[in-house]
């Protein structure tokens, strides 16, 4: 058998992947992982799936187990987006190339990165509360610590909200990062706000639909909700309908079919050495990464059939029939 120089162990042909995920047990890394899987196989590639269910030494392990069955190219969505230099450095010992999904993988010699732009979403979140509450109180309620997408999305928040707190239009009474991303520690934080502020919140600057959505319990406990506006992201099927019932504000729609396309298109293009098409440089500690940022789309209730449109759920999904 023939191999070219470079790649010694890699079937550029038929190309091994591993796809580490942090936890599928959430509904959209499911679809990611779906429509990944159909676009690899088209391209004639082989994909085995892990999920980390939220475990940064399970995560570990699992990808260690990937580089020992010899995959070719490691697409990973990151649980502490910190902890994996040493795996990804022995993957690399291995020849094997890394492409951080999503979530970038931080202090580690990653090959690529594929995202939606995590600052456009948060400009997207801040400027969809502001344009209906212009003045008052608001509250940050940011994503997981452990997720460097967590910082990203603050930054673009507060690009918009630091001016208007400067001049005295809003006021930033509280922020919080939530653990995990879950759903119920956001309830609870929002909770003490709540207490904290005798109520007088008017904008709570949730950075996903998870997080969201437990923001939501808490305000509808004291009948807030639907007066409060609520950011979110992903376009969960739940999300999609507290917009229509008026209780959420927005969402962000994030095609998922195009972000899983591109990196199972990306990870095969970089086991056959060929050159991916990049949009950006981001510089993760460790180096400049090549980047391919997609662009995500603002929801809400006046534009919620571009997701029947789309193919991401059906008008009775969205009726709850
Ligand atoms: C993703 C979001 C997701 C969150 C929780 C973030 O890194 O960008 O789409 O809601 O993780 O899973």
């Amino acid at each position: 058998m023939m191999f070219s120089a470079g790649f010694a162990h890699a079937d550029a042909k038929n190309p091994k992947i591993g796809f580490s995920i942090d936890d599928l047990r959430l509904e959209r890394w499911a679809r990611d992982r779906d429509y990944f899987l159909a676009a690899a196989e088209k391209l004639g590639a082989k994909v085995y799936v892990q999920s980390a269910d939220a475990s940064e030494q399970r995560q570990i392990a699992q990808i260690e187990n990937l580089i020992s069955r010899g995959v070719d190219v490691l697409v990973i969505v990151p649980y502490n987006s910190t902890v994996l230099n040493s795996a990804i450095r022995e993957a690399k010992k291995a020849k094997i190339k890394v492409v951080s999904y999503d979530r970038l993988i931080l202090n580690a010699d990653v090959d690529a990165y594929i995202s939606f732009d995590n600052k456009a979403v948060g400009e997207l979140q801040a400027q969809s509360l502001v344009a209906q509450k212009p003045k008052g109180n608001y509250y940050l309620l940011g994503g997981a610590p452990t997720d460097n997408n967590a910082k990203i999305l603050r930054e673009g928040q507060l690009k918009v909200l630091q001016p208007l707190a400067d001049k005295g239009d809003i006021r930033i009474v509280g922020k919080q990062w939530v653990k995990d991303w879950s759903a119920s520690e956001a309830m609870a934080i929002v909770e003490n706000a709540l207490t904290a502020n005798g109520n007088k919140i008017d904008a709570v600057v949730a950075s996903n639909d998870a997080t969201a959505g437990g923001a939501i319990q808490a305000l509808s406990t004291q009948k807030l909700a639907g007066k409060v506006v609520v950011s979110g992201q992903d376009a969960d099927l739940a999300a999609v309908r507290r917009v229509i019932a008026g209780t959420q504000t927005m969402t962000v729609y994030k095609p998922l079919r195009q972000i899983a396309t591109s990196a199972a298109n990306l990870a095969v293009q970089l086991v056959r050495n060929q050159k991916p098409a990049y949009n950006a440089q981001l510089n993760n500690g460790f180096k400049n990464v090549d980047s391919l940022l997609l662009k995500p789309v603002l929801l809400n209730k006046s534009n919620v059939d571009v997701l029947v449109k789309d193919g991401f759920y059906t008008q009775n999904q969205l009726a709850g029939k």
